[in-house]
């Protein structure tokens, strides 16, 4: 097909909308390893996760064989208010970066949340109103989550608490705003709401608080309180089962245009982006129909995969939370101060964890300074300000073009631009002022919190 038959966004109708999402783990021969308990280092039954989350998530988060669940109805209504998102070209990158590579995004900004983070908010929220729970709990660190669970919350008429690191609390009053004004709950952690929250207060007083903190304090306060259960929006496998509805969506409009992408590149915090991505492509190369280059993109200040190790760690700082075997610093690493660019998360989602294992995926870390370099340059010429989580994807897109103008190759690179970035307007700011470095932590820095994991025999 010749370029100019091809718009410069692929938008979907309706009928072409997914109508179950998929279950990337049945296609897979080496299962993702279970989760297990900490206590007793056994795989996580049903009835052990059930206190925890919603029955059908539990369901969801424990089928490696079923390869397509189907969205239930008020689900796919909501997804009408805000998707088809768009798959764009980046003709107008293409051109000022001079290459002969075809670039295509697919852009989940485009709902108030700002990010793809409402695909699984709205799913977990729908299958707690039908357990006829009264509300969940959840923690936030930077607050894309939070504000995506408070809309799906507000829809279905459920509370939501939200549990909000103290530090982003006080920095990101607007985020905070948007959460109330769906009628959230938002505390700042630790709170004198939870017991863990008041001893970590009484140990630490004066402290600005962590994810792992909050994910203690939501967990306490979902399982204290009947009719709540608690949520999670990303690393979980029934999370990269809803967010499927992106890489299905993609892989749909690339087919209509008979577009066979050569590169596929996504951003990895917990791996939820990326994961739903690139479901439906690493399906077909599970399945050997076709092959494609997939590419992980992560912080070199939280590099996971890149410096990790394949092993069974928690999934929180606070370590209450279940064992999962992925590549991991170690749950007590912390990303240095100065990180401004998201995606600092531990650990990263056991299926994709398995899959870079098995080779079917690479890896690459970029520094924050040449991330913002790329927000930019994306920003003046395709229009759409940037999350700083999304740019690390747009980074390696934009290199992997350069490459292409180097050698003449007319590849076809698809990436995924999670979401917008005008609540990361400091992060922007420190960048525009030249205030912005890169730390990249040393070998003994991540040999001391990987000294720390847990033990156990799998
Ligand atoms: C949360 C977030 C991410 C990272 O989370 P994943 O689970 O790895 O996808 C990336 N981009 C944006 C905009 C986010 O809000």
């Amino acid at each position: 097909m010749s370029d100019n038959t091809i718009p410069y966004k692929i938008y979907l109708n309706e009928e072409e909308m997914p109508k179950a999402w998929y279950n990337l783990r049945a296609d897979m021969k080496n299962k993702p390893a279970p989760l297990l308990n900490p206590g007793t280092g056994q795989p996580l039954s049903a009835e052990e996760l059930s206190p925890i989350f919603c029955e059908e998530l539990v369901k969801q988060e424990l089928d490696e064989t079923t390869p397509f669940i189907d969205i239930p109805e008020e689900i796919r209504s909501f997804y009408k208010m805000y998707r088809p998102s768009p798959l764009v070209r980046a003709y107008c990158l293409e051109e000022k970066l001079g290459t002969p590579a075809r670039i295509y995004y697919k852009f989940e900004g485009n709902n108030t949340s700002g990010s793809h983070k409402l695909n699984s908010a709205i799913a977990q929220a729908y299958y707690a109103k039908k357990q006829g729970l009264k509300g969940v709990t959840t923690e936030t660190g930077a607050g894309q989550w939070g504000t995506a669970l408070s809309m799906a919350c507000s829809y279905f008429d459920l509370d939501c608490k939200v549990y909000m690191v103290k530090v982003s609390y006080e920095q990101k009053p607007f985020r905070r705003e948007v959460m109330r004004t769906y009628g959230a709950s938002v505390v700042p952690s630790p709170s004198d709401t939870t017991e863990i929250g008041k001893k970590i207060l009484a140990e630490f007083p004066g402290t600005t608080g962590s994810l792992g903190c909050a994910i203690s304090e939501a967990v306490e306060v979902a399982t204290k309180n009947p009719g709540y259960r608690y949520v999670l929006g990303s690393v979980l496998n029934q999370v990269l089962l809803h967010q499927s509805v992106i890489g299905l969506e993609t892989k749909t409009a690339l087919d209509k245009y008979d577009i066979h992408p050569d590169v596929i590149i996504g951003c990895a915090g917990g791996g939820s982006n990326l994961g739903g991505l690139i479901a439906p492509f690493m399906g077909e190369k599970l399945r050997g129909e076709a092959d494609y280059r997939i590419i992980a993109v992560e912080p070199a200040s939280c590099p996971s995969f890149t410096r990790g190790t394949f092993a069974y760690d928690f999934c929180d700082t606070g370590m209450i939370c279940p064992l999962a075997k992925m590549y991991t610093l170690g749950s007590s690493f912390i990303p240095s101060a100065n990180h401004a660019g998201g995606l600092r998360f531990h650990g990263m989602s056991s299926t994709l964890s398995q899959l870079y294992h098995d080779g079917y995926m690479e890896a690459v870390s970029v520094e924050q300074t040449s991330v913002f370099e790329a927000a930019t340059q994306f920003a003046r010429t395709e229009g759409i300000l940037p999350a700083p989580e999304s740019s690390h994807a747009i980074r390696v897109a934009i290199d992997e073009a350069l490459k292409c103008k180097e050698t003449g190759e007319e590849k076809t690179i698809v990436f995924g631009l999670t979401g917008t970035g005008y609540f990361d307007l400091v992060a922007y700011q420190k960048y525009n002022d030249g205030e912005m470095s890169d730390y990249i932590p040393t070998d003994e820095d991540i040999a001391a919190s990987i000294a720390k994991l847990p033990k156990v025999n799998a």
